[in-house]
């Protein structure tokens, strides 16, 4: 004998009605069968919130009402041909209707709704839907006996949750089956009757723990329970789509999994078939060939993974008493738990700290008040004399636990349980550590439930694959780049280097998109110019709102504004990628905050390509300093529009037409002052001198500007051209001296002992910089560790696709972090 139980998905329309009686009928050929059935999938919602609003004189209750009628009679007609069949179990079912509606307007009309009149109210779902199959299965040639479970189920009143009298329960049931030896046998669930009559349910879920309470009375081979999802997750599902089905899992870890919110096994549902070791088989009725899960006594079946499951309640509140009056006085806990189960109130999770100081209980929130104002009153007399301060409640949060029977023989889970959410910013509340050992848990925010769920599954469940979710901003010439060079890889990085890149958020000075599920690259463009309005803020807004983990916000703007949300993202602990050059050559005090926010909320802060475009510069400098050498001295030529301009200057030519070349082979800003002044080079080489250990500032560089005055003190692009050529003279001096000894003139950037400043120099044959081409740039530190020959990065200094590739290196640099 087989006892199979069908949840609400599975009896949710005619078609999914249809599987179940073909898994029906095959499990019937071998073996007599119990089949248990939930109400029609979401019909005990709608009814309770249809008394819920028929309690407040809220009209719309009849609307509920029509849409529960209206998809009863639809499966009926779906399901079942024969038009005066149909009928027939049409005029059943509006009967039963008919009474529900009686129900809700006496509910609407008294404006009171009892907890006995609620499980009245209920138990129409489970026999509605139990008559509908019955009929059906009749149909197909399934001789199936249907038995109100009313009548074998016998509870105390404790409506809404009711307690089963097993020894009358069970009795009624083995009395049933060996009186009627049907081969299929088909009851509700869910819904049971106390011991003078009155109507009970078994609590929310209540289906799974009917299907147990027969399995066990009959000693049933085992006990199949047949839902939405193919079987028991490392975690929930709808929110980890890494999560996977556990194939094997003891019965104690599916009760802690359970108790914690893995909603597919309704908790009391394992302790009658436990004592007999029935085995429970959760299995997927829309994928009836799925493996699914075994739940059974032994619990290694091979596996030597510690954590078997990650689970989640959320809805939680979090209880404290505390007070010096509680220390060493014995009694304060009993009358607290006491005066709690008086009013009915499940404490789900307790600590205490040694100190006795506080005790701390999780409950659920819907309960918060009661426990409130029952607590006070208990403790009345010695929170007047301020021996226990006033209860403190705090809501909005939810419980995260690790589940496994193996646990206690591995060390360091909590360990790695904390240093996960922690890395990933999420903060918890209190902790509760069973004596099993099977179970820790912990009590965070609410609003980190899906992204802590995500961090636990990806640390032991997916130790191979690390998620990287990107947001970018500026997606011009470098960044449309970037995001290519992502979509090109992307395979290549999650196979060689086990990383998922994924692009959530996207964003120009025009539009922007943000999803959470990743945005599609092979269509980004067409995304993004469908997307919302842009804005810096928005933007930032719908980042921190995600809440993903392992973050990243790469900024390939040059605006000034997006540079100042840095701050924004970090402190929510948000990677930052910087192009932009703003933020790390502006103020000191704002260079140093954004360093010491990266380092307070664990969220790197890289800018690799704010100096010399895609060449490893600042992380070489990082490590140098790092590993212990001190940087003596800098030198360097960091200007591709520079070296342009001075490699085609000779003095066959005007410096003026040489810069019109520049600048129309786009090698200089459309300013291009910003380049020939000077600042640009000296912005970078601010930033290795601050990288280097130096606090300083862009005025205390020495500019040694090589323009003449008149083009210093121009006040148009128009006007500097003007002065180019009044002053050409000046320029070809310039070229002339150095041309004299065979010297060729480079834009130098130099550092040396504290000290800074960029200028024209001189380089004379042989020289490290002489001979560098088109855009090149050159860095050479010397170093404590290199005093006399420098180490020295040499390669293209700007461009788009070498500018992107730094973006991405340092993206990479993220996740290896
Ligand atoms: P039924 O109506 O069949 O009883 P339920 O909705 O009660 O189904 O339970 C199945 C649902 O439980 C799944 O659809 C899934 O969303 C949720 N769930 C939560 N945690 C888990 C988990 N760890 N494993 C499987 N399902 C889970
Ligand atoms: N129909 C009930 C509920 O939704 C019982 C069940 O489905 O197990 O809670
Ligand atoms: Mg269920």
């Amino acid at each position: 004998m087989k006892v199979l139980k069908f949840g609400g998905t599975s009896v949710g329309s005619a078609k999914n009605i249809l599987k179940v009686i073909t898994i029906i009928k095959n499990i019937s050929q071998d073996s007599d069968v119990v089949v248990v059935v939930s109400a029609v999938g979401g019909i005990t919602d709608k009814l309770l919130n249809a008394a819920n609003k028929a309690v407040i004189k809220d009209r719309s209750y009849k609307e509920l009402f029509k849409q529960i009628q209206l998809i009863h009679l639809d499966i009926i007609e779906d399901l079942i041909p024969s038009e005066i069949k149909s009928a027939e179990v049409k005029k059943m079912i509006n009967k039963r209707l008919d009474t529900l509606e009686k129900l809700l307007e006496g509910i609407y009309l008294i404006n009171e709704l009892s907890p006995k009149t609620t499980d009245k109210l209920l138990s129409n779902g489970e026999q509605m839907s139990s008559f509908i199959i019955s009929e059906a299965m009749k149909l197909h040639g399934i001789n199936a006996e249907l038995k109100n479970s009313q009548e074998l189920v016998v509870t105390d009143t404790n409506y809404t949750n009711a307690t089963v009298n097993f020894n009358a329960t069970n009795k009624n049931i083995k009395q049933y089956f060996e009186t009627h030896n049907n081969s299929v046998t088909l009851l509700p669930g869910f819904i049971s009757k106390s011991e003078n009559g009155e109507i009970t349910t078994l609590g929310r879920g209540g289906s799974d723990y009917t299907a147990a309470i027969i399995a066990s009375a009959l000693d049933a081979k085992e006990l199949q329970i047949w839902t939405d999802v193919s079987g028991m997750f490392t975690t929930n599902p709808k929110l980890v789509k890494q999560a996977k089905p556990i194939s094997h899992i003891s019965y104690q870890e599916a009760v802690e999994l359970s108790h914690f919110g893995a909603k597919v096994l309704y908790p009391p549902t394992v302790q009658p078939v436990l004592d007999k070791k029935i085995p429970i088989v959760i299995k997927n009725t829309l994928k009836p060939d799925d493996f699914g899960t075994y739940i059974t006594n032994s619990y290694s079946n091979g596996t030597t993974s510690a954590v078997k499951g990650i689970s989640n309640i959320n809805d939680i509140a979090l209880l404290t008493l505390q007070g010096n009056g509680m220390v060493g006085i014995p009694g304060f806990s009993k009358r607290l738990f006491e005066t709690l189960s008086q009013e009915k109130i499940n404490v789900i999770l307790i600590t205490q700290a040694s100190s006795e100081h506080s005790i701390c209980i999780g409950i659920q929130e819907s309960d918060a008040e009661t426990a409130r104002a029952a607590v006070n009153k208990t403790f009345e007399n010695e929170i007047s004399l301020h021996k226990i301060d006033p209860i403190n409640i705090e809501k909005g949060l939810a419980i995260v636990a690790v589940v496994g029977d193996r646990m206690k023989n591995h060390q360091g889970i909590s360990g790695r349980m904390f240093s996960t959410l922690g890395k990933n910013n999420v903060n918890i509340r209190a902790i509760a550590q069973g004596a099993s050992e099977r179970n820790i848990s912990t009590v965070i925010s609410k609003k980190d439930v899906k992204k802590a769920l995500n961090v636990l599954h990806e640390r032991f469940f997916e130790t191979k694959t690390k998620q990287l979710n990107l947001f970018i901003t500026g997606v011009g010439n470098v960044g449309e780049r970037l995001v290519e060079q992502i979509k090109q890889q992307k395979k290549y990085i999650k196979e060689r280097l086990k990383l998922n890149l994924r692009v959530v958020g996207l964003s120009n000075s025009r539009k922007m998109i943000l999803d959470d599920d990743a945005i599609d690259l092979k269509n980004w463009k067409a995304l993004l110019e469908n997307g919302e309005a842009a804005s810096i803020e928005g933007f930032f807004e719908g980042a921190k709102n995600m809440n993903l983990r392992n973050s990243v916000f790469v900024d390939v703007t040059a605006n000034h504004d997006v540079a100042n949300s840095y701050a924004n993202y970090l402190r929510e602990s948000i990677g930052v990628i910087a192009c932009n050059k703003i933020a790390c050559s502006s103020d000191f005090d704002n260079y140093n905050l954004l360093k010491r926010l990266s380092v307070k909320y664990n969220a790197p802060f890289l800018f690799e390509t704010n100096v010399g475009a895609g060449l490893p510069v600042i992380d070489t400098l990082n490590h140098l300093v790092a590993s212990g050498d001190e940087i003596h001295s800098i030198q360097a030529v960091l200007s591709g529009s520079l070296n342009f301009v001075f490699n085609n200057f000779d003095n066959s030519k005007k410096f003026h037409d040489v810069v019109k070349l520049a600048q129309n082979e786009g090698y200089t800003e459309p300013d291009p002052r910003i380049d020939l002044s000077g600042v640009d080079v000296a912005r970078k080489i601010l930033i290795l001198a601050r990288e280097s250990g130096t606090e300083m500032n862009l005025e205390d560089i020495t500019n040694q500007s090589f323009l003449s005055v008149s083009g210093l003190a121009s006040n148009s692009v128009d006007e500097f051209y003007k002065t180019l050529l009044e002053d050409d003279a000046h320029y070809q001096s310039l070229y002339n001296s150095a041309a004299k000894n065979n010297y060729q003139l480079k834009y130098v950037a130099e550092f040396n002992d504290g000290k800074a400043k960029v200028g024209i120099k001189e380089i004379p044959e042989g020289h490290p910089f002489y001979n560098l081409e088109g855009k090149d740039n050159i860095v050479m530190f010397y170093t404590k560790r290199y005093p006399e020959q420098p180490m020295i990065i040499k390669g293209a200094g700007a461009g788009a696709e070498v500018t992107a590739s730094g973006l991405f290196a340092d993206i990479i640099r993220i996740a290896n972090s």
